[in-house]
């Protein structure tokens, strides 16, 4: 009855992830925001790989929806038990801090730094107890390097960076690992507005990067493979740093 929960895991990164997670024995809690039908199609591959899959729809960035959610699912599933959260949920909205409104800062900080601060705050407490437990941020180069057009994304995602070394600090001991995974360009619907062709020529391997080989990584910081990494942040950018 092992479960990995995934926020975000109805496209792009999150469903490649659900799908690989599910390729390594767990079943999958697949968080998403509103694209239904999308988080649908993920159920159906969790399942193809011979695993259980649960829709879990709230937004992380919802304090009280995301304790009501889980808290339902804690309750009415308590043999269950969420080994591996991946906090994957996440938005752009660029835009030079000149001219940035007031709702792109706060919303993408909302989903990125407070869905982390959320969605892991409801799911810590069983896995201390338990003591086990697995914690992967999806975080971004544009966090370890600063992008412009991104300070608002740039700075969520540098904090969870260091929300991830500090509670892999505070956790270690309970054997649970908090690791994070920093993306360059991958292809996905958040980066199809990204013209390919223009961007390659500053990435040392000449190409965007899959949703599947981010998958691996963090499939690779899920398993007991990783057991002795926590408080690292792995890039994933094909030598653009
Ligand atoms: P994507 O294709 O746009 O998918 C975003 C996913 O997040 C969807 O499943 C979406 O759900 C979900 N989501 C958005 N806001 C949410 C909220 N408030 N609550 C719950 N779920 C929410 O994005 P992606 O490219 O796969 O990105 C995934 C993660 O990787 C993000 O954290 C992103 O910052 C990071 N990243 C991406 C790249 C890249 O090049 N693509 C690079 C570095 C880092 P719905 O389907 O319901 O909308």
């Amino acid at each position: 009855m092992k479960y990995a929960l995934v926020t975000g895991g109805s496209r792009g990164i999150g469903k490649a992830i659900c799908i690989q997670l599910a390729k390594q024995g767990y079943n999958i809690l697949i968080n998403y925001a509103s694209n239904k039908s999308a988080a649908e199609e993920v159920k159906a591959a969790v399942e193809q790989e011979g695993q259980a899959a649960e829709l879990l729809p709230f937004n992380v960035a919802n304090r009280e929806e995301t304790n009501q959610v889980l808290g339902e699912w804690k309750k009415t599933n308590v043999e269950k038990k969420i080994e591996v959260l991946v906090n994957n949920a996440g938005i752009k909205k660029d835009n030079l801090m000149m001219w940035m409104k007031d709702e792109e800062w706060d919303d993408v900080v909302d989903v990125s730094l407070g869905g982390f601060y959320n969605v892991t705050k409801s799911v810590l407490q069983d896995m201390v107890k338990a003591k086990n437990g697995r914690i992967i941020n999806v975080v971004s180069l544009s966090g370890l390097k600063g992008l412009p057009g991104q300070t608002n994304y740039s700075a969520a995602k540098a904090a969870v960076i260091g929300a991830t070394k500090a509670l892999a600090q505070e956790v270690a001991r309970r054997n649970i690992t908090v690791n994070a995974v920093a993306p360059g360009f991958i292809k996905t619907e958040m980066t199809e507005s990204i013209d390919e062709k223009e961007y390659k020529s500053i990435i040392p391997m000449r190409r965007f990067g899959t949703a599947e080989e981010v998958a691996k990584v963090v499939g690779f910081l899920a398993s007991d493979a990783s057991s002795y990494i926590t408080g690292e942040t792995i890039s994933i950018n094909g030598g653009l740093y």
